[in-house]
């Protein structure tokens, strides 16, 4: 195994440093930070305006953990998925879903999952580690030249729904979303970014204590304990209670709604009881809620809702002030739609 170091573990002021050690001047720093972050610079000879000889002196000490997209396939739809290599040989997906003037990137911040949502096939892949922030920031960087490449703009939202558990890759995610954000990463804003929780309530008042300016959603499914733990088991240890109390810290630190994701199942959560639990629950903080269609995964335990129960949702949702938005289903027949992705190809 090689002893040397991920380069772009180092903040610019730390490159600048090592600069200054060897003898060179510290403006190095900034230029060769500049091919990492901004360019995207996959090996030290790609950064020309660097001599030669210091560029052998990087290799020398340095690695670059590049992601590679192994694999992309394109849905019908126009959506893109993305299988992702990193620098030990693991394989996560990423997804570009065009929405008429808009495409956003869906990212993943853990190879697998530690979850267990029963209805999600990527708690299917045991967790195997978390992402560096600069793997998830590789992950955006394709996918914004691919939305350059087809679709003739940057990348307009990005939202952590792909792979894994966010929250539970805190320190990473964070660091990713400020390189997205700065001038000298990708210059997004980040009320573009959205990231997706389960619910781990001592990390939602972690992200309001640290002052977040991104979106945040709960995949909600349930507003009953006894349901979510049946289809989520983890909600055994974070239950509705937590969760209610931590979007009321969220709330009054951001003063930001939150999204509320929901899939309404047969048999499951389709009843009035299961809607008038939903409603109430939407009492504690403002928010909105998206209803996702399901996307079966392989065996027959959850099924979609039938129509009528989705508008019995709608419905009273609107009759109760609740903003709620439908969401359809994008990139079904290339499995890169919400809880398909498993590195099945
Ligand atoms: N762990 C985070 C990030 C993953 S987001 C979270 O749970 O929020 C993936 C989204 O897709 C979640 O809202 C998840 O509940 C939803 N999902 C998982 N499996 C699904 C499926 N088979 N069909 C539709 N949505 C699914």
């Amino acid at each position: 195994m090689s002893q040397k170091k991920d380069i772009r573990a180092l903040t610019k002021d730390e490159l600048r440093e090592f600069f200054v050690e060897n003898g060179y001047k510290a403006f190095r720093g900034n230029q060769v930070y500049e091919w990492l972050w901004s360019k995207s610079a996959h090996t030290f000879e790609d950064m020309t305006n660097i001599s030669k000889e210091t560029r052998q002196m990087l290799q020398e000490n340095f690695v670059i953990n590049h992601i590679e997209v192994d694999t992309m396939q394109r849905s019908k739809d126009g959506t893109v998925k993305n299988a992702v290599r990193l620098h030990d040989g693991l394989v996560v997906e990423s997804v570009l879903i065009p929405t008429g003037t808009r495409t956003t990137a869906c990212v993943s911040s853990q190879v697998g999952c530690s979850l267990d949502c029963l209805f999600c096939a990527t708690a299917r892949l045991k967790k195997m580690r978390n992402l560096n922030p600069d793997e998830i920031f590789d992950q955006v960087a394709a996918i914004n030249k691919e939305s350059l490449l087809y679709y003739n703009h940057k990348l307009s939202n990005i939202v952590f729904m792909g792979m894994g558990e966010p929250l539970m890759n805190y320190n990473n995610v964070l660091k990713s979303i400020e390189k997205i954000t700065s001038p000298e990463g990708l210059g997004m804003s980040p009320k573009r970014i959205t990231v997706s929780t389960s619910g781990v309530p001592k990390m939602i008042k972690k992200l309001a204590d640290d002052d977040v300016k991104f979106n945040l959603a709960v995949s909600l499914h349930s507003a009953i304990d006894e349901v979510r733990t049946k289809i989520m088991p983890f909600n055994e240890n974070f239950p509705l209670k937590d969760l209610k109390e931590a979007l009321e810290y969220w709330y009054a630190k951001t003063s930001s709604r939150v999204t509320y994701e929901y899939v309404v199942w047969n048999g499951i959560n389709d009843t009035r009881e299961a809607i008038m639990a939903l409603v109430d629950f939407c009492k504690v903080v403002p928010c909105k809620v998206n209803l996702i269609e399901y996307n079966p995964i392989d065996d027959g335990d959850f099924q979609q809702a039938k129509p009528q129960a989705i508008s019995d949702y709608i419905s009273i949702l609107e009759m109760n002030d609740i903003i709620v938005n439908v969401r359809r289903s994008r990139g079904k027949d290339i499995d890169a739609a919400c809880g398909q992705l498993a590195n099945k190809s």
